[in-house]
Formats: structure tokens, sequence, C-alpha cells
């Protein structure tokens, strides 16, 4: 074996990967330098050590420094393992496998030229067409789905611009600078930038606020986010932080940058991060995690760790960002402002309609929410407004049985495969409707209730192969008597 066989000692310091190979695609992702841990994009071009450890100019002149200044050992420093070794050692030897797990890596922004893969407004559904595949899953609401189907589309002109001025600005930059120079006028961006449309949503706790926002993602294809509010603290404290919302975004988007910027961040329980009033402590919980949250809301570049202990900077957070809460007591705030205007006017009668309006919500105002402890820097980031409605006994039924993914068309399908049809009578799902209406948690407790009894269906039916069909109806529900069945033929 030759000792200079893998490793040439004078030029081990080349631009090239040697680890490449012709159908890895290394070539999507940045390098990113192996002591300060900056991306390519952050850091400058980076040089490849045989092994595939990269090092950022800067990392590799502060090493020649120090070596020429005081001769250090290099292997006391963190990260840096290997520098103290001579190459020579490494001649024919299996080098440390340096590979950046899948997980970890970000993939590169692709240059504006790359004028293909650009959204254009043919690829963006408009507003009714996002609004109608939301119906297939989401009922009810109405208010709500054409507000997030309007943001969203304007969430993709915002990137399609942005695109666009980009493309512009590569296009132009350089001829702009010199007509500007001999003109001596300065450069200005023209066009206005269009602001994020951050969406601000109201609504009873198993209302579908989070579903809508699931399913909306699921339609489009783009990557979601979901934090609790109560789990965010000021970064620092104990738990989680902006950050860490931006990291889950991007690793629900594959670490592509790009497809992260086009997802939504969902923040729910945000009334529980109110402004205390009168409290003497710090408040690590509410104001300030209100202070953070707008770094986010603005749309400001956010520092995301990817993977263990590598820090990257991210462009702007250009997602849809909605934040969702219940606001418990917020309907007591907007009756008492209500109820003021109409006793100084002439509506005096109309109090006591306020107290019996079950979509009392509908009726906020960025008042209201100030006067609930939200600070109004973060209101007037989230300029839409919407509240769900609380479920009716009627809409609970229709979510019983309508949406494409109905929990009855899907115990439907389970007893399908024993080949027993199974019918619910209307005042059956009446019955269930009313039963989760008590437990005043929304759609959710519809599931708890239906579980109970069909467990016992789906253990008696396919004792007998002769049964044709089950029909649940109501006195069955009440305990006063069984199912229907019918057998076959
Ligand atoms: P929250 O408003 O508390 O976020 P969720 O969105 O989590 O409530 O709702 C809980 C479950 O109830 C959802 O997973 C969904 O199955 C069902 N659900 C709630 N609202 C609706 C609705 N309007 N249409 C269809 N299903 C709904």
């Amino acid at each position: 074996m030759s000792d200079n066989q893998n490793i040439d000692t004078t030029t081990n310091i080349n631009e090239t990967d040697t680890n490449k190979t012709s159908t890895d695609h290394s070539d999507d992702y940045e390098k990113i330098c192996y002591v300060c841990r900056r991306s390519e994009s952050k850091a400058g071009e980076m040089i490849t050590m045989p092994g595939g450890m990269n090092f950022c100019h800067e990392c590799m002149q502060k090493a020649f420094d120090s070596i020429s200044k005081s001769g250090m050992d290099f292997s006391k420093l963190q990260n840096m393992p290997f520098m103290n070794m001579n190459l020579n050692d490494f001649a024919g030897m299996q080098m440390p496998n340096t590979e950046i797990p899948e997980k970890n890596k970000i993939k590169k922004k692709s240059k504006a030229k790359d004028a293909e893969k650009f959204l254009t407004m043919k690829d963006v559904p408009a507003p009714h067409q996002i609004k109608a595949q939301l119906d297939a899953y989401v009922i009810g609401q109405e208010r709500a789905k054409r507000a997030v189907s309007v943001a969203v589309y304007n969430h993709y002109k915002r990137v399609i611009l942005r695109q666009q001025d980009e493309l512009r600005a590569n296009e132009n930059t350089e001829e702009k600078a010199e007509n500007a120079a001999a003109q001596g006028m300065q450069m200005q961006g023209g066009e206005p930038e269009i602001e994020k449309s951050n969406i601000l949503m109201l609504g009873p706790t198993g209302s579908g606020k989070t579903y809508l926002v699931k399913t909306l993602a699921k339609l489009l294809d783009v990557p979601l986010a979901i934090a609790d509010a109560t789990s965010l603290t000021e970064a620092g404290y104990i738990g989680d932080d902006i950050e860490s919302v931006v990291s889950k975004l991007l690793a629900a988007a594959g670490n592509d940058v790009e497809k992260a910027e086009q997802g939504i961040i969902f923040i729910d329980e945000i009334d529980k991060i109110a402004k205390k009033k009168n409290t003497m402590s710090r408040d690590v919980s509410g104001e300030s995690v209100q202070q953070e949250l707008l770094k986010l809301l603005e749309g400001s570049q956010v520092e995301v760790p990817v993977g263990s202990n590598q820090k990257n900077a991210l462009t702007p957070m250009a997602t849809v960002d909605i934040c969702g809460g219940a606001f418990p007591g917020l309907d007591d705030i907007i009756k008492e402002r209500l109820k003021k205007r109409s006793t100084m006017g002439f509506n005096s009668h109309l109090k006591d309609e306020f107290d019996n309006d079950p979509d009392i919500l509908s009726q906020v105002t960025t008042e209201d929410l100030r006067n609930f402890g939200m600070i109004p820097e973060f209101l007037g980031r989230l300029p839409v407004l919407v509240s769900l409605q609380g479920l009716t006994k009627e809409l609970l039924m229709r979510i019983l049985k309508e949406p494409k993914n109905a929990i009855l068309k899907q115990y439907e399908r389970l007893l399908a495969l024993d080949e027993v049809k199974l019918v619910f009578e209307d005042d059956a799902l009446e019955w269930i409707a009313e039963r989760a209406l008590e437990k005043d948690t929304g759609a959710r407790a519809l599931r708890a209730i239906l579980e109970d009894f069909m467990m016992d269906i789906m253990y008696e039916i396919p004792k007998d192969p002769n049964i044709g069909s089950v029909v649940i109806t109501r006195p069955y529900l009440e305990k006063k008597g069984g199912p229907r069945i019918e057998m076959r033929g």
C-alpha cells in the first residue's frame, strides 16, 4: 500500500468533495462548517477536507493563525478531534464518518434564476376552490373557511410577488446600479411589499379550529407545525421557544427551506398567554411570550437549530401564521361592551339578547381582546380575526355523517368487511348529538360516545354470519331495547 494512495498531503485542502459519487444528491444540500456550524449560505464557500469535513474560510484562517502563534492542541477544541492528527496517518485508512445524517441537512435555497420552479397564478387555487375543498371535511364555520381561503390565496400571491421581485432584482441590480450612479440617484424598491396576513382564530373547544388548519395544510400539501402557546417560553427559559416551532416546520418540510416558507404555523391556546393583571413576578409566560411571538408573526429572520447542534439562519419566515384559542370569558367582555353601548342609546331592550346569543364571539373587536390581556403590538400582527361558532345539535349531527371521513362512514366501512350494512336512524343521531352537547367539548365528544356502544356491535355481529344489516335506533341507545337486526336474503 503506498503512502499517498488516498490522500495527497500537498493538496489536502481541495475544493472538491472526495466522497461524492455520481449518484448522490449532495449538491442539493448546503455544506456546514465543522467548527462553527454555520451553513454555506451564511459563512461563504467551504473548504472540503478528505472524509467530507467542511470548514469555512474564517475557521480555517483562525486555525492557521493559532498554529503559527502557539502551536496549540486542536484535539482539546470542541468539534475538532481530528485537527492535530497527521493527515499522513489517514493514508489508506477509512476516514471517520462525518456525513451529516439526512434529517439534519438543510436544502440549499435555489437561485432565483430557477424560473421553472416558480409558483405562478395558474398553480394557485382560487379562494372559492379552496373553500369548496374544505367544505368536504369541515362542517359549518362558513366565515372561518372563507377567511382562511382568502388568507392562503393572498399568501401564495405574496410568494409569487416576492419571487418576481427577487428575479427582477437579480437581473437588474448591476444595470440599475450603473444607471443610478450615472444619474446620481438612490436606488429604490418601487412596488409595495405585501405584508403577512396572519389569522387569529377564536372559538370554543372542539369547534374545529385545529381540524380546519390541519385539513387546509393537507389539501394544499404544505408543511404544518402545531405548537401550544402554553409550552412556549421566552428563549432561555425551560420549555419550547419560537425557534423550536420553526424547526418543527422545517422538519415537516424535510428541511427544505423554500417548502417550509410555504407552510402553516398554528399556535394553539393563544388565550393562555394573555397578560396577567397585577402580577409582581416576572411574567415568563404572558406578555414576554407575546413579544417573542411577534418575531414570528412579523416574518423576521428566525435562527433555527437543525438536528442536534447545528445552528442555521433561515431567511424571513414568510409562513401563514394562525393563532387559535377558546378565550374563555371573552364573551362577557364583549357583552359588557355591547350592553354599555345599548344603555346609552335607544336599544336597551337588546340587553337580554346579548346574553342568549350563541354566536356572540363573532362581534369581537381588538378592543375586547386588549381587555382580555393581549398586547396591542401582538394584535396588530394578526389582522384577520375569525370566530368559529359553538357547534349546535344540527351541526353535530351533520359532523357525524357528512364529512369525507365522517365517523359514521368509518364504522360503515369496518362493518362492510363483515358484509354487514350499518344504518343509523335520524333520532339515534340526535341522541348522540344531545349527549355530546352535554359534555361541552364540541365535536370532540362524538367519537367517545359512539365508541361506547359500537364496541358491543362490533363484538356481537361477527358471531352470526347470517346478519345482513344492523340498524342503530334511539331506543337501543337509551338502553330500552336492542339494535334492529335484519338477516340476509
Ligand atoms: P379545537 O377547536 O379545540 O381545535 P378540534 O379542531 O381539535 O377542536 O376538533 C376536534 C375534532 O372534532 C376534530 O378532530 C374533528 O374530527 C371534529 N370537528 C370539530 N369541528 C368540526 C367541524 N366543524 N367539522 C367537522 N369535524 C369537526
